[in-house]
């Protein structure tokens, strides 16, 4: 694998243009999380940079949307494996990158960063387009899809890897060539992938990455005119930039946006299940997750009992050195971000609500080296106002808010509350209940009785302002894809 070292040790990250790695005459700190010290310097690039880069994806589309499905998927599947062989040095370097733990980059972030491609490549081979007869009028209508052209696609720190391949490998499948631009946090797997992509054989060109800031980088992307579409994942607030920034163009978007996700338990759930999902929905990646649960509702005749289960259960996910295979949470990702998530919980308090366990509460045990880390415990508070920020805001760390509820229209009432829609859980035994509420809630996502399974073929994403657009096998494709209807007649 590539590494280019300066003689101070940084690792110093370069473009990827072209097929060929193209140095930037600027940089921006990457910090180790676990440490809060700089050990990476990313391209601080600009609108030059992104420039190059989609006059390579330009001039590479023709030949790269003449292929054939088949063919394309041919090389989709070699870059899995690239992933899949080198799955331990891009599992440790995300985990050193995100301060997540070494477990979960290597039981979820590459291995899905590897199926994600496999799974583009097969899915792109059974779509089929619409046809309608007219016999009244002698006429035939059809539907064509093509690839749009250069796909911009912007994502976030929190699964780096992952989240970037899950927009590649879509926009690729479909014909189409790209220039992605991965969170200047968490940067390094991006780049590593630059040389398995060599490796793989994909054509000069067709995956384009340029490194830096959103409001440099970014920017440039987002008002590139070559770049008819932008595929998002990030926060609310930025996307609703983009929104404006891409206006002037009528550019397609999909934008996969934060969450404020709801857990309902009935108190006919079956709570040893429900407490060890819940806690795992709370707190995994250290609540860096779209997805994960950050308001409990708990029917009250069993709220005591599981706030108490629930608490204890907390405390022993424990908060560690990311490489340490006991440890359940690493480190948050920034200085900056451990502030505002504490902020929340100091909020919390501030207006009377009881912290249980976590911060404040439970000191962290953590080795000399990982005392300037970016560290917290999971953390589970009650007694928080509905109207408070700390229930309305999207915290994305290891806190999560308990409430009793009272019968369904409450729980619904509580659960659809915030301007957030992207995910939900129900708990309960009784399944004419988990599909009305299924029906009732305002989420993209509604799981019952488990948490983070997905089928990549069936659609993904939020509603409200937790998105706009779907993801997923056919979604992904029909987004990536221009669809033309074609009237024949006879
Ligand atoms: P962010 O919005 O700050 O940044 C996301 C990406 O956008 C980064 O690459 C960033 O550099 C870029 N960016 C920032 N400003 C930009 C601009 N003006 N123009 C163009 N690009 C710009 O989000 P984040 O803090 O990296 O990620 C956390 C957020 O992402 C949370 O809100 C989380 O819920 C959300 N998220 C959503 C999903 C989903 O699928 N719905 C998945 C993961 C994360």
């Amino acid at each position: 694998m590539q590494s280019s070292m300066e003689a101070s040790t940084f690792l110093v990250l370069e473009n990827f243009i072209g097929g060929k790695f193209t140095p930037c005459p600027s940089h921006i700190d990457s910090y180790d999380p676990s440490t809060g010290k700089v050990y990476c310097k990313v391209p601080d690039s600009g609108e030059r940079e992104v420039e190059a880069a989609v006059a390579a994806a330009k001039e590479a589309f023709p030949a790269w949307a003449a292929l054939s499905p088949d063919q394309r998927a041919q090389v989709l599947n070699k870059m899995a494996d690239q992933i899949e062989a080198h799955l331990e040095e891009l599992a440790q370097a995300e985990s050193k990158d995100q301060g997540k733990t070494l477990t979960f980059a290597r039981t979820v972030d590459i291995p899905r960063a590897a199926y994600n491609l496999r799974f583009f490549a097969s899915s792109v081979l059974h779509h089929t387009n619409d046809c309608s007869q007219m016999d009244h009028m002698g006429c035939l209508n059809y539907t064509l899809r093509c690839p749009v052209g250069v796909a911009g696609l912007i994502s976030p720190w929190n699964l780096p890897l992952y989240l970037l391949t899950w927009k590649i490998a879509p926009a690729i499948a479909a014909g189409n060539t790209v220039v992605a631009k991965p969170s200047e946090m968490t940067s390094v797997t991006a780049w590593m992938f630059c040389k398995l992509m060599q490796q793989a054989g994909v054509p000069p060109g067709v995956v384009n990455i340029v490194f830096g800031t959103g409001s440099r980088a970014g920017n440039a992307l987002v008002v590139q005119p070559d770049v008819p579409l932008i595929s998002f994942t990030g926060s609310t607030a930025t996307a609703r930039i983009i929104t404006e920034r891409s206006a002037p163009y009528c550019k397609k978007l999909s934008l996969e946006l934060g969450g404020k996700n709801p857990a309902v338990i009935f108190a006919d759930a079956d709570l040893d299940r429900c407490i060890e999902t819940t806690v795992r929905s709370s707190f995994s990646n250290q609540g860096e997750i779209c997805l994960c649960t950050s308001r409990i509702f708990v029917e009250r005749g069993v709220y005591a009992t599981f706030l108490e289960r629930f608490v204890a259960a907390a405390r022993k996910w424990k908060t560690g050195v990311p490489s340490d295979p006991g440890s359940s949470n690493g480190a948050l990702i920034s200085k900056e971000h451990l502030e505002k998530v504490r902020s929340f919980v100091a909020l919390a308090k501030s207006e009377g609500a009881t912290v249980h366990c976590g911060e404040g509460v439970d000191p962290l045990q953590l080795p000399e080296r990982n005392a300037g880390g970016y560290f917290m415990a999971a953390t589970v508070i009650s007694g928080v106002p509905q109207g408070s920020r700390v229930m309305q805001e999207e915290i994305f760390g290891p806190v999560t808010c308990v409430s009793p509820f009272d019968g369904e229209d409450q729980a619904l009432a509580l659960a659809n509350g915030v301007r957030y829609g992207l995910a939900a859980t129900v708990w309960s035994r009784d399944v004419a209940k988990v599909h009305r509420m299924a029906a009732g809630l305002q989420a993209g996502m509604v799981w019952s009785n488990c948490w983070l399974v997905r089928d990549l073929k069936l659609p993904f994403g939020g509603m409200k302002s937790s998105g706009v657009g779907r993801e997923g096998g056919k979604d992904s494709y029909h987004f990536f894809t221009e669809v033309k209807t074609v009237t024949i007649q006879y």
